[in-house]
């Protein structure tokens, strides 16, 4: 589990902030559920046989002695809070969150145990136009933020009478290679054996090339739907790969499925992951309710973003991770002054003017010194004369001109001439 610096803090909140534009545009909207829920929600609406219920949950008994589980993932909260609020019998609902998950893994780059996801969840949708549209959201938001080098890959999962047909297939063609597989895939041959799909050990990911694949085994209804999907990815010039051996940790997905990978993630190279869960909504006790979702996970979207951003100075990435410099800068020195500064500083940000108060008491030589490291476009002078008559000086610091010497009694007319200045740094750079 980590902190999140200032500097950090400050590219996270620009990912949010166009996170949440996008879905603004989208018709998405926002829903926020707790952090903490009963593990049963979880242990049903995930699945006993999956990696995440059977061992890296954060459960707990409370005082209670009622069994509570920090979140690992948002879908069984959003689904929960939908039917309990009635959402479903309102139409369709896209819903969007952001926030951390728990996850008990081993700790590595990329991978963490309080992680932050951002994610989708698109309740009472069922045709293939509304996967494209869910799919579509993930990789436009990616591309706003100025990710490059992605790759969105594929897969269909069928009805869960396709995956029971294939299920067969599949264990008994392994069953008889169980002892070239290693020893979680031995296991999961019988508890969740389509996960061994999904196996990171390679001598059984070289061995998994040659095994049936559940294309080949979906029913003509499937197939056409998924053969839509891939028409209309076309159609909206989306790059896809199919990956047929593409499954998905948790076990209420079916039909479309699918990832979005960065080259620039080493192992942990899946930033975006997705899919439809159909029989969800019913698992946990509602109507029946087709839907799709998708989750991005932050830390792996703030490396690639990292990566762009040294790649390209000038690029969307980098613009995300520049921090904005206040307006005026106040420079004051001597006890009167000081008085009078605060009192400035405080009447300006109150007109909304951001406004950053030298508090060290230094000489005017350092204060100025800091006020050109601000990137303020202006300083606001005081010092005891200035305070004995009663106005404040204002001198620009990002392009020639004259200082300004206005009555502190008028913040307005002060506020218009902050105003009339270059809005930043950069701009005064690109002038010059
Ligand atoms: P992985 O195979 O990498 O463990 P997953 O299939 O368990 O991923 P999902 O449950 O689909 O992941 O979550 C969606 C996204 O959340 C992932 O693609 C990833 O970006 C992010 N994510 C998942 N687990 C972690 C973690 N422990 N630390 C950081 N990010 C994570
Ligand atoms: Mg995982």
């Amino acid at each position: 589990m980590v902190d999140l610096l200032p500097e950090q803090t400050r590219r996270w909140q620009a990912v949010e902030a166009v996170a949440r534009d996008h879905f603004r545009r989208a018709g998405v909207e926002e829903i926020r559920t707790p952090l903490l829920e009963v593990t049963e929600l979880f242990a049903r609406g995930i699945g006993e046989g999956t990696d995440v219920v059977g061992k890296e949950m954060y459960s707990f008994l409370d005082r209670g002695e009622r069994s509570c589980t920090l979140r690992p993932e948002g879908t069984a909260s959003v689904v929960r809070a939908a039917m309990q609020h009635g959402l479903l019998n309102q139409g369709a609902q896209k819903l969007w969150y952001a926030g951390p998950m728990f996850r008990y893994e081993r700790p590595q780059a990329g991978r963490q145990r309080q992680f932050h996801q951002i994610g989708v969840e698109c309740l009472g949708v069922s045709s293939a136009r509304s996967d494209v549209e869910a799919i579509a959201l993930a990789w436009d938001l990616l591309a706003a933020l100025g990710v490059q080098g992605l790759e969105l890959e594929i897969n269909s999962l069928g009805t869960p009478e396709d995956r029971q047909c294939y299920r067969a297939e599949l264990v008994a063609w392994l069953e008889a290679r169980r002892d070239q597989l290693d020893a979680d895939s031995q296991q999961r041959l019988t508890t969740n054996p389509l996960r061994i799909l999904d196996s990171k050990n390679k001598a059984t990911q070289a061995l998994l090339a040659d095994a049936p694949t559940l294309l080949e085994a979906l029913s003509p209804e499937s197939a056409q739907r998924f053969a839509q999907v891939q028409a209309l990815l076309h159609q909206l010039g989306i790059p896809f790969k199919l990956n047929t051996r593409l499954v998905r940790g948790l076990d209420y997905y079916g039909h479309t499925a699918f990832e979005i990978t960065s080259d620039q993630l080493g192992a942990q190279a899946t930033v975006c992951g997705g899919g439809r869960y159909d029989g969800l909504v019913e698992q946990l006790g509602g109507p029946a309710t087709p839907a799709i979702g998708w989750a991005l996970g932050m830390e792996r979207l703030l490396l690639v973003l990292e990566a762009a951003a040294k790649a390209d100075p000038a690029g969307a990435a980098a613009q995300l991770t520049m921090s904005a410099p206040p307006e005026v800068y106040v420079v004051n020195r001597g006890e009167a002054a000081e008085a009078v500064a605060l009192s400035l500083t405080r009447s300006l940000r109150l007109a909304g003017v951001a406004v950053e108060l030298d508090g060290s008491g230094a000489a005017f030589g350092k204060q100025f010194k800091r006020a050109d490291r601000s990137g303020a476009p202006w300083a606001a002078v005081i010092g005891d004369e200035e305070a004995a008559s009663g106005v404040v000086c204002l001198k620009p610091l990002l392009r020639e001109g004259g200082d300004q010497r206005l009555p502190l009694s008028d913040p307005a007319a002060i506020v218009t001439i902050l105003h009339s200045a270059p809005k930043s740094s950069l701009e005064s750079e690109e002038e010059r």
